[in-house]
């Protein structure tokens, strides 16, 4: 983990901040220093709690900001109410996400609604929110963006073929995006295995058996998540591109 300061006067934005990962990379970019926006759609609470949370820990302001990423209309508001409060952005870490958890073979399951909001949270939200703080990012000099992805993108292991169909697409995303952005902004993904959080409130038999065939016998933390995306973000300033996976050894299986 970097030593707090390292992002000192700098200024994050986490989609999906308040829960889960998002938090947990919240709470990083705070005790590093930075200013941090806490984005959520429905969960208020848990990003007032997170903001609160990112100010007792760090040296930064925070600051929870309601924005469904669905929406590209949203995303630039977020964004503009966080330039409006803090004058520049340094890092952006796409972290909201949704899932519909279904049987590969139910195809009918995998509605055509289900897919389109599904897609427009993974897939079209990562892209639109690029594209918002760019211009920002190329004023200040530098940035940074992290995508969470996930190892569904990579082989078919999430909750459902839409999901695993719109990880990997954030994958190819990373991919042209760092393209399109160098060589002030590098665009990187993280690509996490089983990570215990709400999203599988109520399937502790996915947790067990996710454990079990992990190397490191263990599913990980919203940490284990956040101390990647705060390298990837701060120290890791050759690197743009890459995917880097969090799984503790279960994608070896
Ligand atoms: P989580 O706590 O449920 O986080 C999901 C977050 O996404 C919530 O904060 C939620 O906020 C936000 N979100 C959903 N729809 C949104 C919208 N339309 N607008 C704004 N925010 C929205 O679960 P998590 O495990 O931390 O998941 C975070 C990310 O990690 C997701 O992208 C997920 O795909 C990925 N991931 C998780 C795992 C795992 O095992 N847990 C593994 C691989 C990848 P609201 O409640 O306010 O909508």
């Amino acid at each position: 983990m970097s030593e707090r300061g390292d992002m000192a006067g700098q200024v994050a934005i986490v989609t999906g901040g308040g829960t889960g990962i998002g938090r947990a990379c919240s709470l990083a970019f705070a005790a590093a220093g930075a200013h941090v926006a806490v984005n959520y759609s429905r969960s208020q609470a848990e990003a007032e709690g997170t903001a609160q949370e990112c100010r007792a820990a760090g040296g930064g302001e925070a600051v929870a900001i309601r924005a469904d990423v669905a929406s590209a209309a949203e995303i630039d508001r977020l964004v503009a109410e966080t330039v409006e409060r803090w004058g520049r952005i340094d890092t952006l870490v796409n972290n909201a996400g949704t899932t519909v958890f279904a049987p590969y073979d139910d195809l009918d399951a995998m509605t055509e609604e289900a897919w389109d909001r599904l897609l427009a949270i993974n897939l079209k939200a990562p892209f639109f929110a690029s594209r918002a703080v760019a211009p920002h990012m190329k004023r200040g000099g530098h940035g940074s963006i992290v995508n969470v992805a996930s190892i569904a993108g990579l082989r078919p292991v999430g909750s459902s073929v839409a999901y695993c169909a719109s990880k990997a697409a954030v994958l190819s995303l990373t991919q042209s995006l760092a393209t399109a952005l160098g060589p002030e902004i590098r665009v990187n993904a993280v690509a996490p295995g089983f990570i215990e959080t709400r999203w599988h409130a109520g399937r502790a038999m996915n947790a067990d058996a996710a454990r079990e065939r992990t190397p490191l016998q263990r599913n990980g933390t919203p940490e284990d998540v956040a101390e990647v995306v705060l390298f990837l973000a701060t120290s890791a300033t050759f690197v743009t591109g890459e995917i880097v996976v969090i799984d503790g050894g279960r994608f070896l299986q």
